[in-house]
């Protein structure tokens, strides 16, 4: 992965902010609202030990920081990495403010998460440190109040070990009634068919309509994309299965180019033994990782972690369209240069919101009894998905401003609006 060597180092909290203070200034935002949208409401920070497979006990730091809930309980993912500390995650929850907002779900934003790399611990240290985090977090969390899903390094089976420790620690009577903690559970146990690939549906369904717009079509695009995880994989899939050709792929541990296509179906499989890495995949070249925001394609799907496209990497950027399918990918600095170069960049609020309102079709589900099928999932989620690129494109075309500041214009006045219409208690 390319690291960001700008002089003064912005952090994704930085970058956030600048974000939502620009576009405040430009709707004149109601300088109350902005006091509160500005801040984060609360922000946990849990020291739990656990005991390891040797015997010895690890002392883990865990975070949860839930940022607004004006327009309903807080809502966003939890990921385990290296790099999550209480900026990070508020940074993160924030974005998930907007994300919800603009995808006019009855939801606010939060995030949070563990600071380890899980690829140190054995599948049953992952266990007991989910579950003892889950206990420690309580009803901190809750299927009204916040309600965590995947995010970077956690997939479906944490959220079953959550769902279940939630569970357990209510009265019997009680239990089934909040299995809708959490969204991104295994189908079979509460989890929504199709909500493993509706972030990435999103990512691919997205660009389409951005490339309808403009008479165009996937067929024929080279596309790259930066990680191959849950997002860049399923992206990658619907993009290639529509007639676009993947030309290359970054990871932490590698950088692979083939100009005739790479195999999305071959390198997943490749991947998923050796914990989710490309490395090793013979079929494409592996290049130095440096070259790969400046490789020649149409398409670039950021889809990893946040600070990549920088003062420093943007101006390579050849790709006249950049899909944020990861959470703050580009920097205000990386963002100015994208533009003046002529590149449209559709925000992660937008292009990654696939993976959110696939999780409130779950929990809605959940607390409604009911089973929705795959085919009906998809209907939904493109109708929604859908109906807010239209807003944002119509916020585009008729205040001529980029993408990014549309999207938050739309967000921020919504959540203006709920707070105009009830007051501030008391
Ligand atoms: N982690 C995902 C995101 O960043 C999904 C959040 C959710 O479904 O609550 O949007």
């Amino acid at each position: 992965m390319v690291k960001t060597k700008e002089t003064k180092p912005k952090t994704m909290y930085d970058n956030v902010m600048q974000q939502f203070n620009s576009v405040a200034d430009r709707i004149a935002l109601n300088p109350n609202i902005r006091k509160i949208l500005g801040i984060t409401n609360n922000e946990i920070v849990i020291h739990f030990p656990v005991r390891m497979d040797n015997g010895n006990v690890e002392v883990f730091t865990g975070y949860r920081v839930q940022h607004n809930n004006a327009l309903g309980p807080y809502k966003g993912g939890l990921r385990y990495h290296p790099t999550v500390d209480v900026e990070a995650a508020k940074a993160l929850a924030i974005w998930m403010t907007w994300k919800t907002s603009l995808a006019g779900l009855p939801y606010g934003g939060a995030k949070g998460g563990i600071q380890i790399d899980p690829r140190d611990y054995s599948i049953g240290e992952l266990e007991r440190i989910t579950r003892r985090f889950t206990y420690a977090l309580g009803d901190n969390i809750g299927p009204e109040h916040d309600i965590p899903a995947p995010d970077v390094n956690t997939n479906a089976q944490t959220m079953a070990w959550i769902a279940d420790t939630y569970m357990s620690t209510k009265a019997p009577s009680e239990r089934s009634k909040n299995l809708h903690v959490v969204t991104g559970k295994p189908v079979g146990t509460g989890g929504l068919e199709g909500r493993d690939r509706a972030t990435g549906y999103g990512v691919y369904l997205t660009t389409k309509l951005y490339l309808e717009s403009k008479g165009e079509s996937y067929n024929g695009k080279t596309i790259t994309v930066q990680g191959f995880g849950n997002v860049g994989y399923w992206a990658a899939k619907f993009a290639v299965a529509d007639g676009a050709k993947l030309i290359a792929v970054q990871d932490a541990h590698a950088t692979l180019y083939d100009e005739k296509g790479i195999d999305v179906e071959e390198l997943h499989q490749h991947s998923k033994p050796r914990k989710g890495s490309i490395k090793g995949y013979e079929k494409a070249t592996e290049i130095d990782p440096s070259s790969f925001f400046g490789l020649t394609c149409d398409i670039l799907i950021p889809a990893a972690l946040g600070n990549q496209l920088t003062e420093e990497t943007a101006g390579a950027v050849k790709a006249k369209l950049v899909a944020e399918g990861a959470n703050g990918p580009t920097t205000d600095a990386g963002e100015r240069i994208l533009l003046a170069n002529g590149v449209t960049i559709i925000p992660d609020i937008l292009c990654n919101s696939g993976g959110v309102i696939g999780s409130y079709f779950e929990w809605l589900q959940n607390r409604n009894g009911e089973l929705w099928q795959l085919d009906e999932v998809m209907q939904k989620l493109e109708r929604k998905l859908t109906e807010v690129f239209k807003k944002v494109e119509e916020e585009v075309n008729t205040n001529k401003v980029d993408w990014r500041t549309a999207a938050y214009t739309i967000a921020i006045k919504r959540i203006e609006m709920a707070y105009t219409q009830r007051g501030i208690f008391p």
